[in-house]
């Protein structure tokens, strides 16, 4: 790629993305966002990873994945069937969010990404091209393959003593996939997509004349999605079509409101069960915390450890990061500004692994239905923490991080246009 100017996604300032060598990575100089990386031949080994992905996930769906023993019974489970038996046991919207975020998400990325690099490898790119690549871009924090695997280890462990387990082809298969879908996801660079598709259709970008400095402040604004500027009157986004906006619509709104819903959520999360095991007709039933005391006590320590990680200690950091990052901007603070883009990137890389326990419910009730002999059924808390999880990952992508920068005085955003010394500087006096 030749050279590109970008508005940084997180504080807004231009800066001149050129060329980059393979295993090099181009970061912003004021807030340190990674603006683009560059993998060797990735076209290629996106095309390889994403065909492979592809395939082990179709060959996970028909073989069992597990089958679960006791007694002279067995109950064996596969993907697709997992889905079907949530949904005939009556829980609707367990069966929605396993095959949404374990399957149909998935397999929606991976076909977008053959269908735009097979013809981009013979440097060829359609108007639809655009289109699938806008639609990657929105549907990537919704792939949850690698959650899903972790859930299924924290399912086998909890259930271990409960019966004989017997891992099928389908998990070495699913296994697979994950893997690749995230070989794949890693090779593909959104700046160097965008500019591919522009270079195969043989359109050249000229973006509006700026200086070095925030992109609002120069009347322009950057696209979300594909990052090229424009000028702050435009409505559509020339290259992907997508809506423009120099900030996120009603950011601190949104965050606020999905933030408030997620924490009452987290209440009955707690209090109520998240799972009933039912065995010979007791049933037992256990919360988030029951059930991490519970591993704790029958030695499975790493387990334990990762339940209370992702169920208990990741909700509560990014519901309180999110609520500092909220109310630090509505009060117009202007310090500890490198603290609060870290904590802003933090919340938007582990938000999803929460969902781990979600996938521990649904996978235990898939397998574990034996009749009156043992029985695991969701608690009414699966739903609300699902909701939890759900809603902080909606309230994290509606916070727009260039607010924090918003609040520091126009004085200070002037030294920047001069260059990078007073910007070490600035930096220097904020912290
Ligand atoms: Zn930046
Ligand atoms: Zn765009």
């Amino acid at each position: 790629m030749s050279s590109e100017n970008v508005a940084c996604h997180c504080c807004d300032l231009i800066v001149e993305v050129s060329t980059l060598k393979p295993g090099c990575k181009a970061h912003c100089p004021r807030c340190g966002h990674l603006l683009s990386s560059q993998t060797a031949n990735a076209y290629n080994k996106a095309t390889a990873f994403a065909a492979s992905a592809l395939l082990f996930l179709l060959l996970s769906l028909p073989f069992p994945f597990m089958a679960f023993q006791s007694q002279g019974r067995e109950q064996q489970v596969s993907l697709i069937q997992s889905g079907y038996d949530l949904l005939i046991l009556g829980f609707p919207l367990l069966a929605l969010l396993l095959s949404v975020f374990i399957l149909i998400v998935p397999s929606l990325l991976l076909c977008a990404y053959l269908l735009i690099l097979i013809p981009l490898r013979k440097n060829t790119a359609y108007p639809w091209s655009y289109t699938l690549a806008r639609l990657i871009f929105t549907l990537h924090p919704w792939a949850m393959a690698e959650v899903f695997l972790i859930g299924v280890l924290v399912s086998l462990v909890k259930i271990s003593g409960m019966a004989d387990l017997v891992i099928g082809m389908s998990f070495w298969a699913y296994v697979l996939f994950a893997l690749c879908l995230i070989a794949t996801i890693t090779c593909i660079d959104r700046l160097q997509l965008w500019h591919s598709l522009d270079k195969a259709s043989s359109i050249q970008r000229t973006p509006p004349k700026h200086n070095y400095g925030g992109a609002m402040q120069q009347q322009l604004q950057s696209c979300h999605c594909c990052g090229l500027i424009h000028h702050l009157d435009a409505h559509n986004c020339q290259r992907c079509s997508s809506s423009l906006h120099p900030r996120i619509p009603a950011s601190l709104q949104k965050t606020w409101a999905f933030l408030i819903t997620g924490a009452l959520l987290y209440i009955p999360a707690n209090i109520y069960p998240i799972m009933h095991t039912r065995l010979l007709g007791a049933d037992e039933p256990s919360t988030i915390l029951g059930g991490v005391v519970l591993l704790w006590q029958h030695g499975s320590y790493p387990i334990a450890l990762i339940v209370f990680i992702a169920s208990i200690l990741i909700p509560i950091v990014k519901m309180l990061a999110l609520f500092w990052l909220a109310l630090s901007v509505q009060a117009g603070h202007q310090n500890r500004v490198s603290e609060r883009i870290w904590m802003y990137r933090m919340t938007e890389l582990i938000g999803r692994w929460s969902m781990i326990d979600v996938f521990v419910v649904a996978v235990l009730v898939a397998l574990v239905q034996l009749g009156g002999l043992a029985s695991i059924l969701p608690g009414i808390a699966v739903t609300a923490f699902a909701g939890v999880v759900i809603l902080t990952m909606l309230s994290a992508i509606n916070f727009d991080p260039r607010l924090i920068w918003d609040n520091l005085d126009k004085d200070e955003l002037h030294i920047i246009k001069s260059g990078q010394e007073p910007l070490n500087d600035l930096l220097d006096e904020i912290n």
